[in-house]
C-alpha cells in the first residue's frame, strides 16, 4: 500500500469509528438499547485501534498483539469479577488509565520533538493534554482509594487549602507558558537548553499530579460520583488535545465525545443533587460538621415490624411504591423484589418503582439491576414523577435505600445533604424500611425518617426479607 492509499483507509476507518461511537452513545441513553450501545461502541474501538496500529505502522506486530492480549485480559477479568457495587471504583481506575495514557503520549511527543522546536499551537495542545491527563490520572487514583475504602471517604480539609491549590495551579501554568514560549521563539536547542526544557516539562507534570491529588482530597461523601464524572470529562479533553497534538482525527472525535458526555453527566448529577459544581468542588460535602452526623446517638425511637405485619400491609394496599437503594444491590435482591411485585400485582395491588438519580453507587445503578430482573421499564418512575404520588401511596417499601430518602435534606439546614432533592417517602401513608441495622448510608448521617410515626423497620438482609415477604404475602 502506498502511503496516500494507507492514510485514505485509516481516515475512513476513523470515520467509521466516530460514527460507531456516536451510535453507541445514542443507544446507551435508553436501558432498552444500552447493551447494544455498549457492543456498538466496543466495535468502534476495535476498528479505531486496528486502523491506528496497522495503518500507521507505529510499533511491531508483537507489541500490538501483546498489548491487545494484556488489555483484553484485564478488561475480561474486571468485567467478570468486579461486583456491580464496585463499579464506580472501576470506572475511576479506567478513567485514570485514560488520562495517564493521554499524558504519556503527549510527553513522548514533546520529548521526541522539542529539540527541533515545536510550534505554539502544537506546544499548547501538548502541554494542556499532559497537564489535564496527569491531573485526571492522580485525581482518579485518589477517587478509587476513597471509594474502595483504602483511605477515608470523607473530605480531607485543612486551612488555606484553596490557596495552596491555586498556588500549585499557578506554578503549572507558569511552567507551561515558559516551556511553550521558549519552544516557539528559540531555534533548535542543544546542551543546557535541551536539559532545562525537558526538566521543566517533567516538573510541570509532577505538579499536575500533585494538583490531581489535592483537588480530590477535599471532596467526599455523596459528591464522589460527580467528581468521577468530572474527571471523566477531563480525560476526554486530554485525549482530544492529544489528538490535536498528533493530528489524529479519531482521538479528537472520541476525546470530544467523552469530554462532552462527561460534562453533561456532571451537570445532570449536580442538578439531581441540587448542587452547583463550585459547591461540589469547594464545599467539602460530607464533612462531619453537625449533630446531624452519624454517631451522635442515632435515631432512638424506631419501631420494628415482623414479616407478617409488613406482608399484611402490602397485601391489602391499593398502591405500593418500591424505593430501591444501594442495599438492594448489596443483597442482590432485585429478582426477589420482582417476585414480590408479581405476587402483589396478582392481588390487584398497583406496584411502581421510584428511581432516585443517585441511588446506589453509579448513575443508572437501580435501572440496570431492575432491568436484569425483567421489571418492565414503564413501571420505573423518575423522582419528579413519583414524588407527587407518595401522599396517595399506601406503602412506600424502601429496600436498602437511606440517603435518598432522608427528609433532613429538605428541612435540616445544618445537615450536610441539605438541599439535595429526595424521594418523599415520608409523605406516604406507611413507610417500611428494609435494612440490616441502624447504620447510616453513604453520606454517613442519621436518617430522621426512621423515627416518624408512619415508619416501621424490617431488619435483616434485604434479599432474605423480601423472600420472606413473598412467602408471607402468598399466605396473607
Ligand atoms: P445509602 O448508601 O444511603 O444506604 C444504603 C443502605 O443500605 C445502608 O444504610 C445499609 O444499611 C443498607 N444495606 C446495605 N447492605 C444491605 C443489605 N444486604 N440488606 C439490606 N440493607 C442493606 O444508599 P442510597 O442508595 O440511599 O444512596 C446512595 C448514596 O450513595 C448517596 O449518598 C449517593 O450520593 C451516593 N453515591 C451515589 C453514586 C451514584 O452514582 N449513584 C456513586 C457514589 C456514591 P445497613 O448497613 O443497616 O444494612
Amino acid at each position: 500500500m502506498t502511503e496516500a492509499v494507507s492514510s485514505y483507509w485509516v481516515d475512513l476507518a476513523y470515520l467509521v469509528t466516530g460514527v460507531l461511537f456516536i451510535l453507541g452513545l445514542r443507544y446507551l441513553s435508553s436501558p432498552a438499547t444500552a447493551r447494544l450501545g455498549n457492543r456498538v461502541a466496543a466495535a468502534g474501538m476495535l476498528v479505531g485501534l486496528l486502523a491506528t496500529l496497522i495503518g500507521t505502522g507505529i510499533v511491531s506486530w508483537w507489541i500490538i498483539v501483546a498489548g491487545m492480549v494484556l488489555g483484553t485480559a484485564i478488561g475480561l477479568f474486571s468485567a467478570l469479577r468486579v461486583k456491580m457495587t464496585a463499579m464506580p471504583q472501576m470506572v475511576a481506575l479506567f478513567n485514570g488509565a485514560g488520562g495517564g495514557a493521554a499524558a504519556l503520549v503527549s510527553t513522548a511527543e514533546f520529548l521526541s520533538q522539542y529539540r527541533a522546536g515545536i510550534s505554539y499551537d502544537q506546544g499548547i495542545a501538548i502541554a494542556l493534554s499532559a497537564i489535564i491527563g496527569c491531573l485526571s490520572f492522580s485525581g482518579s487514583i485518589i477517587a478509587f482509594l476513597k471509594l474502595q475504602e483504602l483511605m477515608t471517604g470523607r473530605p480531607i480539609t485543612y486551612p488555606g487549602q484553596q490557596v495552596v491549590n491555586a498556588f500549585v495551579l499557578l506554578v503549572i501554568l507558569g511552567a507551561a507558558v515558559a516551556i511553550i514560549a521558549r519552544q516557539g521563539v528559540l531555534p533548535p536547542m542543544a546542551g543546557y537548553a535541551v536539559q532545562s526544557s525537558a526538566l521543566a516539562f517533567v516538573g510541570m507534570l509532577a505538579f499536575a499530579l500533585i494538583l490531581g491529588v489535592l483537588f480530590v482530597l477535599p471532596i467526599g461523601g455523596a459528591d464522589m460520583p460527580v467528581v468521577i464524572s468530572l474527571l471523566n470529562s477531563f480525560t476526554g479533553l486530554a485525549v482530544a488535545l492529544t489528538g490535536i497534538a498528533l493530528g489524529n482525527n479519531v482521538l479528537i472525535i472520541s476525546g470530544a465525545l467523552v469530554g462532552a458526555s462527561g460534562t453533561l453527566l456532571t451537570i445532570l448529577m449536580g442538578k439531581a443533587m441540587n448542587r452547583s459544581l463550585t459547591n461540589v468542588l469547594f464545599g467539602a460535602f460530607g464533612a462531619v460538621k453537625t449533630s446531624a452526623a452519624a454517631g451522635a446517638g442515632g435515631p432512638q425511637n424506631v419501631r420494628s415490624a415482623t414479616l407478617d405485619d409488613v406482608a399484611t400491609m402490602l397485601a391489602y394496599a391499593g398502591q405500593v411504591v418500591v424505593v430501591p437503594g444501594y442495599g438492594m444491590a448489596v443483597a442482590q435482591a432485585q429478582h426477589s423484589v420482582k417476585k414480590l411485585a408479581d405476587e402483589l400485582e396478582k392481588r390487584g395491588v398497583a406496584v411502581k418503582y421510584a428511581i432516585h438519580p443517585v441511588a446506589g453507587r453509579m448513575p443508572g445503578h437501580m435501572n440496570v439491576l431492575l432491568a436484569e430482573a425483567n421489571v418492565p421499564y414503564p413501571a420505573l418512575y423518575d423522582m419528579e414523577d413519583i414524588n407527587p404520588e407518595f401522599p396517595q401511596t399506601d406503602v412506600a417499601l424502601v429496600i436498602g435505600a437511606n440517603d435518598v430518602t432522608n427528609p433532613a435534606a429538605r428541612n435540616v439546614e445544618s445537615s450536610p445533604i441539605y438541599g439535595m432533592p429526595i424521594l418523599d417517602v415520608d409523605r406516604a401513608n406507611n413507610v417500611v424500611v428494609l435494612k440490616r441495622s441502624m447504620r447510616s448510608g453513604f453520606a454517613g448521617i442519621d436518617n430522621p425518617l426512621y423515627e416518624l410515626p408512619n415508619c416501621v423497620m424490617l431488619f435483616g438482609d434485604a434479599k432474605s426479607s423480601v423472600d420472606g415477604l413473598v412467602t408471607a404475602v402468598k399466605g396473607a
